[in-house]
């Protein structure tokens, strides 16, 4: 048996394409489009290439963006008082504060300040209180896991009544994708770094969500017949053949995986495109919602 394959790119593609359409119905019928404004603090070479393949991502669509850089060591104070400006600002529909902060900032502090209607993140303390609660809807889910979710959705993979597996527990990714399968009504186990006997565990997964971190960690073996398999890990390991001299990998080992499961995404190009994707369908979300738009 051979996998299918869950081309989150093309996935991404097709979303993104949706959202084009609706921002042009929206500049058509009101004479506005989204806004996001991003705060980059600090140098973080990484961080500002997010930023830089956000704002670029929101132009092809047709979104405006907001740039605000601040120095490593601004204040606690200036940073608030930044957000505070873009909470107010009309035109900003989206706020999205690159995390990490550097050390000397509270992020709790920081992102509980967003507006609850622009966190387009979703990592506002009430937004991601209402998803750990039983029929609570928060205003917008993080993008990662949403992403994970709307690949399983447009796979049209049953999420309703399944055992689902997610590796992992961060804030970030694994948490956050674990209360939306449980919003789903899938059946919900939660793995992490002390979890005795992992495979026994994953085993039993008819979805497998993985966001651990660890390079190819999940055998063939390791898995039931048929699951549909979202991998959000990103590892760079040693390939001589390439003239980087590494590639990329998932949490999953890909070979043997797609043997055995029934959907697999790819790592690139599995659940990675799906994650601006999703910010750029948060911000335009929150955009219709404020217009009355459905
Ligand atoms: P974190 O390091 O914050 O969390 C890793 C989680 O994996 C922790 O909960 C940890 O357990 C658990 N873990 C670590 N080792 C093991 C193990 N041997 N067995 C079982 N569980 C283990 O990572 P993130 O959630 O931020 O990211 C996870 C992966 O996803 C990374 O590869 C990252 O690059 C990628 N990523 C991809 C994105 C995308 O857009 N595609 C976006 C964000 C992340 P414990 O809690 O006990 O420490």
């Amino acid at each position: 048996m051979s996998a299918q394959i869950i081309d989150g790119k093309a996935i991404a593609a097709t979303i993104r394409g949706e959202i084009s359409e609706d921002v042009a119905k929206m500049k058509e019928q009101y004479g506005q489009v989204p806004g996001l404004a991003t705060v980059l603090v600090g140098s973080r070479a990484d961080s500002a290439t997010y930023v830089r393949m956000k704002k670029r991502a929101c132009a092809e669509v047709g979104i405006k963006s907001f740039s605000n850089e601040l120095p490593e060591d601004v204040s606690q104070e200036e940073l608030i008082a930044v957000v505070q400006r873009l909470n107010a600002d009309p035109e900003v529909d989206g706020i999205l504060v690159q995390l990490p902060l550097p050390d000397h900032l509270d992020e709790e502090a920081v992102l509980a300040e967003i507006d609850l209607a622009k966190d387009v993140d979703g990592f506002h303390p009430l937004n991601i209180g209402r998803l750990s609660m039983k029929f609570r809807d928060p205003l917008f889910t993080p993008c990662t896991p949403r992403g994970c979710i709307e690949l399983l959705d447009r796979m049209e993979i049953p999420i309703e009544g399944k055992r689902a597996v997610v590796l992992g527990r961060s804030n970030i990714v694994g948490l956050p994708v674990a209360m939306m399968l449980l919003h789903r009504n899938a059946t919900l186990t939660i793995c992490h770094s002390r979890t005795k006997d992992l495979p026994a565990v994953v085993r039993e997964a008819d979805i497998l969500i993985a966001a651990v971190g660890r390079a190819q960690m999940v055998k063939g073996d390791w898995l039931k017949p048929g699951v549909a398999i979202i991998d959000v890990g990103i590892n760079a390991i040693d390939d001589p053949t390439r003239k980087r001299g590494y590639r990329l990998v998932g949490d999953v080992d890909f070979e043997e995986a797609k043997e055995v499961a029934g959907y697999i995404t790819p790592v690139p190009g599995g659940v990675g495109p799906m994650t601006i994707a999703m910010l750029l369908r948060n911000t335009t979300d929150g955009k219709m919602r404020s217009l009355g738009m459905e």
